[in-house]
């Protein structure tokens, strides 16, 4: 990502709207802008599989959850931030993945420009690469701000994603089970 053209397409933009890149208050707007987008955008430069280390697993059998993991994403359709809490759940079979690691599969996925429906997607289906595990599943919550403060305006509407691999799809007690674990 190069800093200096975002800097020079935000100050375009604040013209654009109709207002004075040069006022006091907007003066350092660009710069801040482009630098957050290094942090909102960051995922673009990250790969679960140079990031994410496996282990063997010793013999843990049951299901693990991660749960109310929150996160912040861009929606591709209006650049505008959607964001809230992630489930994970997988059950191993030769290997695991260390705990934090369930969180940063987030982060990569989700410090992109995205669609919730993918997001959930990828992380669900990667982590169902790396581990090679039993089931996978994967549900997110989400508030939209481009469902708040533009369009419908809907403020209390929270969008529920969900996305499952191999026992989770295939046995009933197993969705069951992930699904009441992370009420
Ligand atoms: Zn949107």
């Amino acid at each position: 990502m190069n800093q200096e053209n975002i800097s020079k397409l935000i100050k375009q933009l604040i013209l654009e709207i109709g207002e004075d890149p040069n006022r006091e208050g907007l003066l350092e707007t660009p710069d801040r802008v482009a630098k957050s987008y290094t942090k909102l955008f960051e995922g673009y430069s990250e790969d679960p599989k140079n990031l994410i280390t496996v282990f063997d697993n010793e013999g843990y059998n049951e299901m693990l959850i991660a749960k109310d993991i929150d996160y912040y994403s861009m929606c591709e359709h209006h650049m505008l931030p959607f964001f809230g809490r992630a489930f994970i759940g997988y059950i191993p079979n030769d290997k695991i993945i260390g705990l934090s690691k369930m969180p940063r599969m987030i982060e990569i996925f989700s410090r992109r420009l995205q669609n919730q429906e993918r997001l959930t997607k990828q992380v669900a289906d990667s982590l169902n690469d790396l581990l090679k595990p039993k089931g996978v599943g994967v549900v997110l919550k989400a508030e939209h701000l481009c469902m708040k403060a533009r369009g419908v305006e809907k403020q209390n509407c929270e969008i529920i994603t969900s996305h499952f691999t191999g026992l989770f799809i295939k046995d009933d007690r197993t969705r069951s089970e992930f699904l009441n674990l992370i009420k």
